[in-house]
C-alpha cells in the first residue's frame, strides 16, 4: 500500500493536499477540483476551436520537469493497479469466477488468476 494517497491530476499526495473526493479510478485534491470546474466554465463560455485536439500535461515543461514527474506518474500507476487489485478482491469475495473476473478485463481465466491471486495463495 502507497503511504500517501496522490491526486489523479496534479500527483501531489493527500498530506500535502488535504482532503480528497474518490472514484473508483481516480482521486482529486480541492486545487485540482475547483480548477477543473474553472476551466469547464472556461470552455462553456469560451469553446476552443477544436475540442478534440488532444491536451498534454507536459507541453509546457522543461526536460527536467518532465524527468521528475516521471518518478510521480510511476506512483500513480501503482495507486491504480492497487484500486484494481481491490476490485478484483470484492469480485472474488462475491465468488465470481476467475472466468467471469478476465472477460471483464479482457484476458483469460488463467492470466487473471495469475495477476491477482498472490503467490502465498497458490
Ligand atoms: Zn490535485
Amino acid at each position: 500500500m502507497l503511504e500517501d494517497v496522490l491526486c489523479s491530476y496534479c500527483l501531489r499526495g493527500r498530506s500535502v493536499t488535504g482532503p480528497m473526493a474518490f472514484s473508483p479510478l481516480a482521486a482529486i485534491c480541492r486545487d485540482c477540483a475547483r480548477g477543473a470546474l474553472e476551466k469547464m466554465e472556461q470552455a462553456t463560455e469560451h469553446p476552443r476551436r477544436d475540442p478534440d485536439a488532444p491536451f498534454s500535461f507536459w507541453s509546457h515543461l522543461s526536460d527536467d520537469e518532465l524527468l521528475g514527474r516521471l518518478p510521480q506518474v510511476a506512483a500513480a500507476g501503482t495507486q491504480v493497479e492497487e484500486h484494481l487489485q481491490s476490485w478484483v478482491g470484492a469480485a472474488r469475495e462475491r465468488g465470481m469466477s476467475w472466468a467471469r473476473i478476465g472477460a471483464a478485463l479482457g484476458m483469460t481465466r488463467q492470466s487473471a488468476w495469475e495477476r491477482f491471486t498472490p503467490r502465498d495463495d497458490r
